[in-house]
Formats: C-alpha cells, sequence, structure tokens
C-alpha cells in the first residue's frame, strides 16, 4: 500500500518504518526541516533500539523517504496517518494544534478514496471533529479511522510487530478491513485487531494509560506507608503478584512515572471528565501521588544532609524517563536536578544516551560525564534515578573508592539492602526501612499526608 506518515517523532518514524519493511511504500513527512535533513543523510534523531538499522534498510530499498512537503505524497497514498505530537496545554487538556495544522496541510492533497488515520493519542471526539473539518474544508466526506498506538518507548520495534492487539475505530466496515490487511503481516498469532467506534477507539488508548499509571501510584503509595510501619515493599509486592488477579507487571515502587505519555494523558483524561461534570477523584489522586512521589529521592536526600544541601555534591546515574530511550520529557530525575539546584547542591550525572537532551536544557548548570563512574568522583552520595541495565551490578568497590560516603540512596530498589549493608554502604530504596532499621517503623518515613 502507499502510505503517508505525518509527524516523524517517537511514533511516526517507528510506525513508517515498519511499515515500510512489511513491504509498503512509505513517505514519513515533517514540519521539523532539520529532522527531516537528519533522517534523509541516514541518521536517527532519537535513540531507539534497532531502529537505525531498521531505516537504513528500507531507504536503501527505496520503500521509505522523507521530506517536509506534503504535496508531493499525500495526493498518490491509500492512508494517510497522523502522528504528530498532542502534548499538553496549560489548562491539563491535549494541545491539539499539531492535529490541525496536519489535517489542514493535508486537506488540498487528500483523494476521493484516501483514509486519514489519527495514530495520536487524542481526546475522545477529536476524530469526529476531524471528519467535519475536511467536510468543511473540501465540501465532501473524507474516510477517517482512530488507531492509537500502544508501544513502549525502548522496544517500540517490538510493540510495534508484535503487538498485544490493535486497536482501530471506524465509521464502516471497509475502513476496517483495510485496516486489518495493513496490519496483518504483524497479526499472525492469536493476537487480535479490534475494531470498534471512533470513540471508544479514542477512549481505549486513555483508560489504558491511566489504568496503568494508577497502577505505579499505588505501588508507589503502598512503599511510601511501608516505610512508615517496617516493611519490605519488595516482599509484599511479591506476596500480592502471585495472586493471578492482582499479577506482577507495572507494579515495581519508584520514583513516579514520567515520559511524554502518562503524565499528560492522566491529565487530559481527567480534564475530559470535568468537561463532562464529573470529578475524577481516583485520577486526581493519581496525579498527585506521582506529582508528590517525583519528589521522594530530594526529601531523602534532604533529611540525610538534616535540611541543608548547600555546596554537597550529588551525582545521578540515569537521567532518561525510563531505560532504552533518551526521552527526558517528564523525568523524574529532572525534577530532582530542579530541587537540587535550587537547594544550592552541585549536580554529577551519567546516562547512556539521554546526556545530549539534557545539556541542551542545562548547560553549565551541572556536569555530565561520559563513564559512569567519572560522575562519582568527590560526590557526597549516589542517586539512581532510572534502572539502566549498566548500573545493575556496578563495581561496588570502584564505586565507595571515588564517592566521599559510601552513601547510595536508589530510586529504583536495584540492589539487596543486606547486601549494600555488607559491602559497608548507607543504602536507601523505596518502601524498604535501611538494614539497621528494618525491625522497627522508620522514624524519618515521610508524612503520608503531606508530601
Ligand atoms: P514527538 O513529539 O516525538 O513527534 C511529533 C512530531 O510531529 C515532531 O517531529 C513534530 O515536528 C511533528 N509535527 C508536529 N506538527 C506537525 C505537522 N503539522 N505536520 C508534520 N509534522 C508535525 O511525538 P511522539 O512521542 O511520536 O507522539 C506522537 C503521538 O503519539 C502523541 O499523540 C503521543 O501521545 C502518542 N504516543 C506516543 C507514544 C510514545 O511512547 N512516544 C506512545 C504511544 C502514543
Amino acid at each position: 500500500m502507499k502510505i503517508v506518515v505525518i509527524g516523524t517523532g517517537y511514533v511516526g518514524l517507528v510506525t513508517g518504518t515498519c511499515f515500510a519493511d512489511s513491504g509498503n511504500d512509505v513517505v514519513c513527512v515533517d514540519v521539523n526541516a532539520d529532522k527531516i535533513a537528519m533522517l534523509n543523510r541516514g541518521e536517527i534523531p532519537i535513540y531507539e533500539p534497532g531502529l537505525a538499522d531498521l531505516v537504513v534498510r528500507n531507504r536503501a530499498a527505496g520503500r521509505l523517504r522523507f521530506t517536509t512537503d506534503v504535496s508531493e505524497c499525500v495526493s498518490q497514498a491509500q492512508i494517510v496517518f497522523l502522528a504528530v505530537g498532542t502534548p499538553m496545554d496549560e489548562d491539563g487538556s491535549a494541545d491539539l494544534t499539531g492535529i490541525w495544522g496536519a489535517a489542514d496541510s493535508i486537506a488540498p492533497y487528500l483523494a476521493s478514496e484516501t483514509v486519514v488515520v489519527c495514530k495520536s493519542t487524542v481526546p475522545v471526539g477529536t476524530n469526529r471533529r476531524l471528519l467535519e473539518r475536511f467536510q468543511a474544508l473540501l465540501g465532501r466526506e473524507v474516510r477517517v479511522a482512530s488507531n492509537p498506538e500502544f508501544l513502549k518507548e525502548g522496544c517500540a520495534i517490538a510493540d510495534f510487530t508484535k503487538p498485544d492487539r490493535v486497536v482501530v475505530g471506524v465509521e464502516s466496515e471497509d475502513v476496517g478491513d483495510l485496516m486489518r490487511e495493513l496490519y496483518k503481516p504483524f497479526l499472525r498469532t492469536e493476537h487480535p485487531l479490534l475494531v470498534m467506534g471512533l470513540e471508544s477507539a479514542e477512549m481505549t488508548k486513555y483508560v489504558a494509560n491511566c489504568m496503568l499509571a494508577t497502577k505505579i501510584s499505588f505501588i508507589n503509595e503502598m512503599a511510601n506507608l511501608a516505610e512508615c510501619v517496617g516493611a519490605d515493599i519488595n516482599d509484599v509486592r511479591k506476596g500480592i503478584g502471585h495472586d493471578q488477579r492482582i499479577g506482577f507487571q507495572f507494579l515495581f515502587p519508584g520514583v513516579g512515572y514520567g515520559g511524554s505519555c502518562f503524565p499528560k494523558d492522566v491529565k487530559a483524561l481527567i480534564h475530559t471528565a470535568r468537561e463532562h461534570g464529573m470529578m475524577p477523584e481516583l485520577l486526581d489522586s493519581v496525579d498527585e501521588v506521582n506529582r508528590r512521589q517525583k519528589s521522594v529521592l530530594f526529601r531523602k536526600l534532604n533529611e540525610y544532609f538534616t535540611g541543608d544541601l548547600e555546596g554537597k555534591t550529588v551525582a545521578i546515574w540515569g537521567l532518561a524517563f525510563k531505560p532504552r530511550t533518551d526521552d527526558i520529557r517528564e523525568a523524574p530525575a529532572l525534577t530532582l536536578i530542579d530541587q537540587l539546584l535550587e537547594a544550592g547542591a552541585n549536580v554529577r550525572a551519567h546516562d547512556p544516551v539521554a546526556m545530549d537532551n539534557v545539556s541542551r536544557q542545562y548547560e553549565e548548570r551541572i556536569e555530565l560525564f561520559i563513564h559512569q563512574y567519572e560522575a562519582l568522583n568527590d560526590a557526597d552520595v549516589l542517586v539512581i534515578c532510572t534502572e539502566w541495565n549498566e548500573y545493575r551490578s556496578p563495581d561496588f568497590g570502584e564505586i565507595r573508592s571515588r564517592l566521599r560516603d559510601s552513601v547510595i540512596f536508589d530510586g529504583r530498589n536495584l540492589f539487596d539492602p543486606k547486601q549494600m549493608k555488607k559491602q559497608g554502604f548507607f543504602y536507601s530504596g523505596i518502601g524498604i526501612v535501611p538494614v539497621e532499621n528494618a525491625m522497627q517503623a522508620s522514624s524519618t518515613a515521610p508524612d503520608l499526608a503531606t508530601n
């Protein structure tokens, strides 16, 4: 099929590349001329494992092209995907400027049989507004479908090519059939393509992300309580996970969720609920618990240094909002950095792939190191914000020799507290009481009501 993808970010580039790899003729379009120039030089503007090889292979085969010019490709397309960003607006709603901009730019070139498929995460009702917009612009009907994307940054290729399910919202059966044909190469096992109405498809994406965010905020709140009562959240997690109704997935305590999706999607669904006169109490709490959890490491550091972080040096391992991506949007590490700088501390940091993005944002205000151990030199403590694999089995002797004090605050519970004590570290995780205090409630546990 001839496909055009508008928006060449994490979702658009992966979508276009994977469809090209299954034999389609794909053109990816972006308004960002620098991005398109990079792609045309064979450079990949984002870090996503496996993506570069696929882009190179499909460009070489002539199935994948990049351009800033919609007029040269849209008129021949059978399907035009919209994969532009839908960031959070000031009032928490989704900012749809990119969607309307993209729709207006393609409208004059749409052939009568072309289907416009919205892959961006958009509030319920947006696809219907797209239908109305095309009708108003062209004086005729344009077929529109909703096809929300569920890929995860860091394993986007595998998620796209082996999806748990594909969700498609349509107005007519033939569009559902077209989408089934397009996705056939990726659905050879039992995984379904679910065809439903436009509104249901749009809502499915938000409900999925809000459910996952709810799990994270739930386990984080329980982790904070575990610290108060002297329990170990890792044991509790195992204790509940074996119950098949609960399971283990997405129940790891940490420093709060970040990234370009959960924070904005939770806020957008809250906004939608309010617009309909509902009080989304559960989602409000999920959002608020997460806001507090992003400060958990600062709170612990502040207590450790008895409120005086001025002039202290903090080494941070992990800046991306999660491993295997360079995405730092809403990353908890950035919340910590801001709080530390505000308190007068110095920050030395390392991340395997996100340092360019962080450096653009902080410039000279923090120091970044290519080697993870160099970030530790003369630092008072090490703080772990992202669970990159290279941090899981570090050389503890090397850590001890470089830090001023053998102190680790671990926002991802990577290590065994007993082993850490044996190695001579003061070790503080999330939802675990430091070993010397393990049998009694922590006197420094956070005030759950106010933090
Ligand atoms: P992104 O910010 O990485 O990329 C968006 C791209 O769209 C940018 O390159 C931008 O220049 C381009 N763009 C904006 N307006 C345009 C226009 N009018 N014409 C052409 N290009 C335009 O965004 P993303 O992370 O790929 O997310 C895209 C959508 O997919 C969002 O709605 C997001 O919520 C959703 N989503 C993202 C993920 C993820 O993990 N990143 C996963 C699932 C769904």
